[in-house]
């Protein structure tokens, strides 16, 4: 399964202020944009396009137009903060929505809510800020697939190794885009050093 290390030094550095613990959940949220953001334009890359010639004021030019139907998939609620960034990006993208819950003791992710746009022949970008056992990855991942997705990508601002072989178990097709591969998970599951709960640190909980 390709997994896409995204090293661009905006990135690299969207990631240190998510990291750090100071970081107020405003600014948080804004540099989770920023990273999706970045992100999602890599993952992007070879969207299909169809030629195109428009008129400048100087004449005609040769050029592209995006030429595929995109459906962007945020995991609940973790996978909300990087929602508005992709529809910036592709603001012609319909939203499902997929809500898993992590039992905390055994980490085994249960559906609670899926609700999803047409997905035959899309191109789906899943949103789910932190790969950690994958088990979350995967539930989300086979939801999709049974609804008819085939061109998928996965976008996270922190991944462990163990994540990233479940999906690559169970998804071999599925590129991952993500920043890092941290060193792996604590006894509670959390990525390490990774940045926390992120959906605590997006929303002000605990
Ligand atoms: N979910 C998070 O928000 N953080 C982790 O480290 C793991 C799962």
């Amino acid at each position: 399964m390709p997994v896409h290390i995204v090293t661009h030094p905006l990135v690299q550095d969207a990631l240190s202020i998510l990291r750090d613990s100071s970081t107020p959940p405003e600014r948080f949220r804004r540099v989770a944009e920023r990273i999706s953001l970045l992100l999602a334009a890599e993952a992007t890359r070879d969207l299909p396009v169809t030629a195109a010639t428009v008129q400048t004021p100087l004449g005609p030019a040769e050029g592209s137009s995006i030429d595929s139907d995109v459906v962007v998939v945020p995991v609940l609620r973790a996978g909300l903060g990087m929602l508005d960034a992709m529809l910036k990006l592709i603001p012609t993208a319909r939203v499902g929505h997929i809500g898993l819950q992590r039992d905390e003791m055994t980490a085994i992710a249960s559906r609670y809510y899926s609700k999803l746009p047409d997905l035959e022949g899309s191109f789906v970008l899943m949103i789910d800020p932190m790969l950690a056992t994958g088990g979350s990855a995967v539930a989300a991942l086979d939801i999709l697939h049974e609804a008819g997705a085939r061109q998928t990508r996965m976008i996270c601002i922190v991944a462990a190794p163990e994540g990233i072989e479940l999906v690559e178990r169970h998804h071999p097709d599925v590129h991952i885009f993500t920043p890092v591969v941290d060193s792996g998970l604590n006894d509670h599951k959390f990525i390490v050093p990774g940045l926390g709960d992120f959906g605590d640190r997006l929303y002000g909980t605990h």
